[in-house]
């Protein structure tokens, strides 16, 4: 099975990462969004990020031109159903999943093969609403989608062999490293991270730690580049809180009980980075801990 047009569903932090890889790599692709201003802001991004890669020596002028015309944008969905592998990176709602796949599935091509970027939903539940869960996967990048080396591929109960194959052959020639993980509840990396995350959380609630002193403790004590606190801001509290709520319902264990400061968080609309305050204030020049 021979990939050389990707649809990219959804054009948020996700998709715009995966276009930029997909496009360098000489994939024509094909990104599309429901808003006109997400596929603006999209190519915006990718622009700037690819210019930040060519001042560095990473890429070339002519690389990075060459890439941008690869890249074609879209508001129409059924664009999509003419590419060989779609990567669904819309927001993490099975609803809006489960009916991207129910639009897109006439105008698809008998072959191709459809992947979801999600951080949590189960590939087999979203795989059986579609013509072809044997050609079903996950096709997980992890953010920033240029600099992370990762992706999961994460096999649903009916993926078959040559669809596997075919993926991580797209891993491959994006120059990254493909991790195979069985679906469970949000896969190997947030199965490990989220719990530890969570826990950070919970030594900030019960006081045996300030924000300050449980960053800096786990990146001096354990050697990790930034404190799961800090790294909570950069996901959004709102994704932390939604991948533990999946591994909680899915393992039915109540070691993986959300925090109810993680909780408070998010019903106070402070998710982070992407709000300007979280488990830090970002409105200021310097990051300030807001407990
Ligand atoms: P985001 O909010 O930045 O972007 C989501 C985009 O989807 C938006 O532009 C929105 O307009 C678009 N969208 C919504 N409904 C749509 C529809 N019906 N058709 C087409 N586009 C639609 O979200 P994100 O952080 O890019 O996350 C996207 C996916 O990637 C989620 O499944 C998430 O779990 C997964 N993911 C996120 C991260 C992360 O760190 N943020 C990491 C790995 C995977």
């Amino acid at each position: 099975m021979s990939i050389s047009k990707v649809g990219v569903i959804g054009a948020g932090q996700m998709g715009n990462g995966i276009a930029h890889v997909l496009s360098l790599a000489e994939y024509e692709v094909i990104l599309s969004d429901v808003s006109q201003d997400a596929l603006d802001n999209a190519r915006t991004q990718i622009e700037a990020n690819m210019a930040r890669q060519a001042s560095r020596g990473k890429i070339t002028e002519g690389d990075m031109q060459a890439a941008l015309g690869r890249i074609h944008t879209t508001l129409s969905l059924p664009e999509i159903g003419t590419t060989d592998l779609v990567i669904e990176a819309a927001t993490e709602r099975e609803t809006i999943k489960q009916a991207i796949f129910e639009d897109l599935q006439p105008h698809l091509l008998p072959h191709t093969i459809l992947t979801s970027n999600t951080s949590s939903i189960s590939i087999t539940r979203l795989a059986s609403g579609t013509d072809r869960p044997e050609r079903f996967m996950g096709f997980h990048f992890m953010n920033p989608v240029p600099i992370m080396q990762l992706v999961e591929l994460i096999r649903g109960i009916a993926t078959d062999e040559p669809t596997f194959k075919a993926c991580k052959e797209v891993v491959d020639r994006l120059g990254k490293t493909a991790a195979s993980a069985e679906d469970f509840p949000a896969f190997i990396v947030n199965r490990i991270l989220m719990p530890m995350i969570n826990e950070a959380v919970y030594t900030l609630y019960e006081g045996v730690g300030s924000v300050q002193s449980i960053d800096q403790s786990m990146k001096l004590g354990a050697n990790h580049p930034m404190g799961p606190l800090e790294l909570a801001d950069f996901i959004g509290l709102d994704t932390c809180l939604a991948i533990m709520n999946v591994l909680h319902d899915g393992l039915a264990d109540t070691k993986y009980r959300p925090c109810p400061l993680l909780t408070k968080y998010v019903e106070a609309g402070w998710l982070g980075r992407k709000t300007q305050r979280g488990f830090y204030d970002y409105r200021g020049e310097t990051p300030v801990p807001t407990r």
